[in-house]
C-alpha cells in the first residue's frame, strides 16, 4: 500500500487515516494553505500551520482546527506528520509524511523566491515528492522580484504624475499582502477592496504587523483616490466598482502576464509578471533538491512537466486533482 493514494476525495494517507487538501468532506484533513481550492469546508478536523488557522477561520468559520509550527511533529495513527515552509503565501506549508522510514512530501503550492512575508521555502528530502506544476513550462521564467517591484513603483509614480489612480489587480490572499511593503515605499496611500481588506484584517487580528492601509468605502469622495494606489481582486476589474477611481490605470500582477497578449486580452494598462508559484527552473531545482526517486505532478502543466522529468531520468507520473490554476481564476478567492 503506498503511503499516499490518489482517491476521489483527494490525497489520502490510508495508514495515517487522514487526507491532505481533500476536495470532499473527510474526518481528518491536513491543509497546506488557505486558498479555497486547497482549503475546503466540511471536514471534521483540520490540521494546519499556526499562520493558516486565522485564514481558515475567516473563510470556513468555526471548525475543529489544530495548528502547529514549522518542523513540529504530529503522529497520526503511527504516521509522523510535519509542516515545512512552502513560500507561497502566509502559512503555506509542504506536508512531510513519514512511516517506517519512508518519506513522502506533498508540496501544496510553492514558490522558491523568498517574498519576505511567507516563510521562505525549504526543500525537504524525501523518497516520493508530489509537486504542483502551475507554471511548469520552460516559458515561465521569473525575473527577480526586486526588479518587478521597481517596475510597479515606477508605474505608480508615473500614474500619479498623470493624476491617475493606480489599480493593482492581485490575488486577495497572498499576493495582496506581499505587495504591501513595496507599495508602501512609494509613499502613496494604499486602499484595499473589501475582499482584500477582510483578509488583511484577519491577519492583523492574528498579530501581523502590516503596512498601513485603508478600505475603499462606498461613499468616500472620489478625490481621495487621485494619484494613490488601490489593490483589488480580478473580479473587480470588469465591474462598475472600479469606475469610482476614474481616471485610473490597471496593472495586473500575475505569472500569466508572462505570456504576451494576456495584458491586452485582460484590458489592462500594464502587466507585472509576479507570481506566488515556482517558475520552470524553480520547479526543476526543487524536484532535484528533494532527492526524490519518484515524483507525482499535480495541477498545472502536469503532463509537460512529468514528461520532461522522465526524459531526464527522474521517474514521474501526472496525477489529476481538483486543485485550480488559481492565478487564472482569482474569483474563487473572494473571501
Ligand atoms: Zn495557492
Ligand atoms: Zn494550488
Amino acid at each position: 500500500m503506498p503511503l499516499i493514494e490518489f482517491t476521489d476525495k483527494g490525497l489520502c494517507c490510508p495508514q495515517g487515516q487522514f487526507y491532505i487538501d481533500p476536495w470532499k468532506p473527510v474526518p481528518k484533513a491536513i491543509i497546506t494553505h488557505a486558498h479555497s481550492d486547497h482549503a475546503r469546508g466540511g471536514h471534521q478536523y483540520y490540521l494546519c500551520h499556526h499562520d493558516t488557522k486565522p485564514l481558515l477561520q475567516l473563510r470556513l468559520g468555526d471548525n475543529s482546527y489544530e495548528s502547529i509550527g514549522w518542523n513540529a511533529n504530529r503522529v497520526l495513527n503511527g504516521v509522523q506528520v510535519s509542516l515545512h515552509p512552502a513560500g507561497h503565501m502566509i502559512g503555506s506549508s509542504q506536508i512531510r509524511v513519514e512511516y517506517k522510514g519512508e518519506v513522502w512530501v506533498v508540496s501544496g503550492d510553492y514558490k522558491t523566491e523568498d517574498d519576505g512575508i511567507s516563510s521562505a521555502f525549504e526543500p525537504v528530502q524525501c523518497n516520493t515528492f508530489i509537486t504542483e506544476s502551475t507554471f511548469g513550462l520552460p516559458i515561465y521564467n521569473w525575473k527577480p522580484q526586486s526588479e518587478i517591484y521597481q517596475n510597479i513603483k515606477d508605474w505608480i509614480i508615473q500614474n500619479c504624475e498623470e493624476e491617475k489612480t493606480s489599480v493593482l489587480i492581485a490575488y486577495s490572499l497572498g499576493k495582496a499582502q506581499r505587495l504591501l511593503q513595496p507599495l508602501a515605499e512609494t509613499g502613496k496611500k494604499i486602499f484595499l477592496h473589501g475582499a482584500v481588506w477582510n483578509a488583511h484584517q484577519a491577519l492583523v487580528k492574528a498579530g501581523w504587523q502590516l503596512p498601513e492601509v485603508e478600505r475603499v468605502w462606498q461613499d468616500a469622495p472620489k478625490e481621495i483616490y487621485r494619484g494613490q494606489v488601490v489593490i483589488a481582486p480580478s473580479s473587480a476589474e470588469s465591474s462598475t466598482w472600479i469606475k469610482r477611481f476614474s481616471p485610473y490605470a490597471i496593472g495586473i500582477c500575475s505569472g500569466w502576464m508572462q505570456v504576451r497578449g494576456n495584458v491586452r486580452r485582460k484590458n489592462a494598462d500594464a502587466g507585472f509578471v509576479l507570481s506566488d508559484h515556482a517558475d520552470w527552473n524553480g520547479l526543476l531545482q526543487t524536484v532535484k533538491a528533494t532527492g526524490a526517486q519518484k515524483v507525482f505532478v499535480t495541477h498545472g502543466f502536469q503532463s509537460a512537466f512529468s514528461r520532461y522529468l522522465n526524459e531526464t531520468g527522474i521517474e514521474s507520473a501526472e496525477v489529476k486533482t481538483e486543485f485550480g490554476a488559481e492565478e487564472d481564476n482569482e474569483a474563487i478567492d473572494q473571501v
